[in-house]
This record gives structure tokens, C-alpha cells and sequence, in this order.
């Protein structure tokens, strides 16, 4: 079988990604999918900007956010043939002690496409054939959306998804995101759908008024309100709304230095601080005041394949809205793509599609 497909590879730092074209034959238990759609995630621009090391050696074809259709198997992957899917951004091994005891997102033979193995920036990627997410193609079309789109499942979605449902939300709940971004704005819709009442922190307007569109019930902007003032403001807004003043969700999603003080500086008495926004930046804070408050903070990486479904099915119902936050862009324009998500010039998640 021959599959003419090509890829775009990072050979260094902060240069320009080269189109090479590459055997996408499937190994035993592995799958080639046609790639649909490949989100761009403020991650690949860690790598490739910032030097965040990649475990795979470049050159390597970033993008970890990939929907498409299994066009080719490897012995004992048959059954996904000509399915639709999307591939988790984080693929565990699923046979060793962590995975055979839940703790996928910790299994150290886990596969995370364009950081493991070569990425979704690509025609075609090759991935293991286990925990990829059906996708139910009718059920897409009713919704009204396309599989390039569904794509930021993979991880725009499922990152939040997961931080929201191991938090413990509850409806009830306060919840309050800091970063009403790409994936912080989802975070908001998935809070929501979870019960709670969310409270979204930025320091950009369009996209404090997009997220308020969409499950936010108060916004506010960071850069004109000191921390003091922040906390003050959803003390109030709790106290107005009849919700608690204790146990507070709170959802770190800038992965900057300056939101992670923003979402520290919010703990109270058995407030949840969940860290789902990545920098290399540091913070100081006092450890301590977890301790006082009987709080805690925890982290996230990725999501477990078994929550896929559920995730996609609050896209599919509707509960979650993606075309709002979503454009796409012909996957040859990766370069000029990049250097405009880095220039904060596209403000929804840039989707690649092959031609
Ligand atoms: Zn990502
Ligand atoms: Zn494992």
C-alpha cells in the first residue's frame, strides 16, 4: 500500500518548519490516520519557540490535537479500519502496573504525538491503535460540525474536562477560571455543564465577551483590578448569588506567571487550585497558606482515553460550543500560522488542515 504523505518537521529552535514527505505504513497494533484537522496548542509553541525539550529527537513534526480517518492498519489494529477518530493527546501503554491500575496519565511508556512520537502537523500520523476516540460521524453532522473541527478535543477540551471532573465540581459550585483562552474558555463551558457557576479572569475583553456568551456569569479583567480587588469582587458575587464562600474550584489556565498568582491568590477555606496552564516562568507564593486554608492545589497532564467519549459527548450534544472558538487554516500555512498564534493575532484555536 501507498500512502503519498508528508509532514511538517522542527529541526531546530525558532525555525522555519520543512515539509518532508514520510512511509506512513502502521506497524503490528498501530494505525495510519488521515489527518482531518490538527489544532495548534500553546504547547507546540513552547517547543518551538521557548526550547521546551521534546522527548523524540528532531527533527520531529509537532502538533498533538488530531482528528482523522483510519486509512491504514498494522496487524491486530484491523477493527479501526475507515473509522472516524480522534487520537487523545496523550496515549497510554495500557498494559503496565499504572495503567492496569487506572493511572494512565502517569504511564511512562505513554505516547503524546509530536512531543513522543511525530505529530499531527502532517497528511498522515502513525499512532498505537488503542484508546483512540470513535467518532460518530451522524451524530457530528447533526451537530453541525466538521471532524477537522472536533479535532481540539484531543486536548483544547479534554485537558479542561478532565481538571473539571477530578476537581470534584459539583453543581453548586463556584468555579472560577483564570484564562479565558483556548483552553480556558472551555474550561468555563465544561464547568458549566458540570453545574457550577463560573466566575472567568483575563486581561483581554473579546475574550472575557466571548466566554461570557458561553457559561460565564461574571467576567473580570485582571489588568484593571489588582488581586485584592479580584478576590473582593467574587466574594461578593458568591455572597449575591447565593453560593458558597468556602470550597472554590479554582482553574489556572493562562499558564503564565501572572495568572498563576491571580488563581493562588483566590484560595479560601477548601478551595480546590487545579493547574492546568503550562509556563517555565516561576512564582513566588506562601506554600503555607494551602495549609491555613485545608486547600489544595493540584496538576493535570492530559486526560485518560476512557473520558474521551464523555467529553466529545458534550460537543455532540451541544452542552459544550466549539465553532465560536475555532478557525481553520490550510496546513501548508503552518509557518505563517505559527508566528500569528505567537503574535496573539489569532485569537481562536487555529485548526491545520491538509490539503
Ligand atoms: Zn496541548
Ligand atoms: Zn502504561
Amino acid at each position: 500500500m501507498n500512502i503519498d504523505a508528508h509532514r511538517w518537521l522542527m529541526t531546530a529552535v525558532n525555525t522555519p518548519l520543512q515539509r518532508a514527505a514520510f512511509e506512513a505504513a502502521p506497524g503490528p497494533g498501530e494505525v495510519t490516520v488521515a489527518v482531518a484537522g490538527c489544532g495548534v496548542c500553546h504547547t507546540d509553541l513552547g517547543y518551538f519557540y521557548d526550547g521546551v525539550r521534546t522527548n523524540h529527537a528532531l527533527p520531529l513534526a509537532l502538533g498533538h490535537e488530531v482528528s482523522g480517518r483510519v486509512v491504514a492498519c498494522g496487524a491486530g489494529a484491523e477493527h479501526w479500519a475507515g473509522k472516524a477518530v480522534i487520537v487523545p493527546a496523550v496515549l497510554p501503554c495500557g498494559t503496565c502496573d499504572l495503567c492496569q491500575r487506572g493511572l494512565g496519565t502517569i504511564c511512562r511508556q505513554q505516547k503524546m504525538p509530536g512531543n513522543d512520537i511525530q505529530g499531527g502537523f502532517a497528511s498522515h500520523i502513525v499512532v498505537p491503535g488503542r484508546g483512540l476516540c470513535e467518532v460518530d460521524e451522524a451524530r457530528l453532522v447533526r451537530a453541525g460540525l466538521t471532524l477537522a473541527e472536533v479535532s481540539i478535543v484531543a486536548d483544547a477540551l479534554t485537558t479542561p474536562y478532565q481538571a473539571v471532573r477530578r476537581a470534584g465540581v459539583t453543581p453548586g459550585s463556584l468555579a472560577i477560571v483564570v484564562g479565558a483562552g483556548g483552553v480556558g474558555g472551555y474550561c468555563v463551558q465544561v464547568a458549566r455543564a458540570f453545574g457550577a457557576t463560573v466566575v472567568a479572569i483575563d486581561i483581554d475583553d473579546a475574550k472575557l465577551a466571548a466566554v461570557a456568551q458561553h457559561g460565564a456569569a461574571l467576567t473580570l479583567n485582571s489588568r484593571t483590578l489588582d488581586a485584592k480587588a479580584i478576590k473582593a469582587a467574587v466574594v461578593a458575587f458568591a455572597k449575591q448569588s447565593g453560593l458558597r464562600s468556602t470550597e472554590w474550584f479554582i482553574f489556572e489556565c493562562s499558564g503564565s506567571a501572572p495568572g498563576q498568582l491571580t488563581a493562588y491568590g483566590l484560595l479560601v477555606h477548601g478551595a480546590t487550585l487545579s493547574v492546568v496552564g503550562f509556563t517555565m516562568d516561576k512564582v513566588e507564593v506562601r506554600l503555607s497558606n494551602l495549609m491555613a486554608f485545608d486547600a489544595r492545589a493540584i496538576g493535570n497532564w492530559g486526560c485518560p482515553p476512557e473520558a474521551y467519549p464523555a467529553a466529545l459527548g458534550l460537543v455532540l450534544d451541544g452542552k459544550v460550543q466549539i465553532r465560536p472558538f475555532v478557525e481553520t487554516h490550510p496546513l501548508d500555512d503552518i509557518n505563517r500560522v505559527f508566528a500569528a498564534v505567537h503574535r496573539h493575532e489569532i485569537k481562536k484555536r487555529a485548526v491545520m488542515v491538509p490539503a
